[in-house]
């Protein structure tokens, strides 16, 4: 079964009298467990794919069903249901809160959600416990490795069990074995039936996942097995 069908997709901008087509009328679907990499070049359009993915932008025109449900056809609130629930973001950056120590970082999506006290603290765990960082979880992010602040980050994107984990240049501050690390937790979570996309302009990064697709002004270039 697919969990993403994308039809005919685009996404215009107009700079000036300039019409520039991120996306050219793309046609893409994902499958439940796919585990895949975009890549490309600077400007073919990844990041408005992603942003379109993680159903925080959207195409000007075409057809994006999430879970079978018409993505444009949903409402505020459920848009930010579907972006709490159904989608987990990872960033190059990581985007943790410096403040608060990582129990709290990976809690807080699971606050927007509404769960109880109680269940947050014993989910939380679990997902620190899940990316090896069971004994961190009172260290704030700045008392980590960028390897470590990563895996926080995936534990904050899995605790409210999304279907789908949106990851951007997850890799992109870390080094070659760190990063090898970061693939492994995510090939993990795709052999339990996780569905993974990231964005990688590392041909070894893309390598670690099982399809790659490639764009270039807008359009699929390529999309296929490593
Ligand atoms: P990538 O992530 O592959 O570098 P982007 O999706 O960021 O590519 O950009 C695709 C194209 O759309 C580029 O030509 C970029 O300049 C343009 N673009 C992206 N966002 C905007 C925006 N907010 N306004 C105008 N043009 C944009
Ligand atoms: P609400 O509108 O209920 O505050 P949001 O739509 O702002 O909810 O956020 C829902 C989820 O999506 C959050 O977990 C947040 O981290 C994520 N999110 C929101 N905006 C962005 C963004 N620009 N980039 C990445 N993730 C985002």
């Amino acid at each position: 079964p697919f969990i993403i069908r994308i039809s005919s997709l685009s996404k215009h901008y107009t700079m000036g009298d300039q019409l520039v087509k991120a996306l050219d009328k793309i046609d893409l679907d994902f499958r439940e467990n796919d585990y895949a990499a975009i890549m490309g070049p600077s400007g073919s359009g990844k990041s408005t794919l992603m942003n379109i993915l993680g159903c925080l932008d959207t195409p000007t025109a075409g057809r994006y069903e999430l879970n079978g449900q018409n993505v444009a056809e949903m409402d505020d609130d459920e848009l930010a249901r579907v972006r709490n629930r159904e989608i987990g973001f990872v960033f190059q950056t990581f985007n943790l809160l410096p403040r608060l120590d990582c129990l709290r970082n990976v809690e807080l999506p699971l606050i927007y959600a509404g769960v109880s006290p109680e269940e947050r603290l014993e989910r939380s765990r679990k997902a620190l416990e899940e990316v090896g960082l069971g004994d961190r979880i009172d260290h704030k992010p700045g008392e980590l490795s960028g390897g470590q602040t990563q895996r926080v980050a995936i534990a904050r994107a899995l605790v409210n069990h999304p279907s789908i984990i949106l990851a951007d240049e997850p890799t992109g501050n870390l080094d070659t074995a760190t990063s090898r690390d970061i693939m492994d937790i995510f090939g993990r979570l795709s052999d339990a039936g996780n569905t993974i996309i990231l964005i990688t302009h590392e041909e070894e990064i893309a390598r670690f996942t099982r399809r790659i697709i490639r764009l270039r002004d807008g359009r699929i270039e390529s999309d296929s097995a490593p």
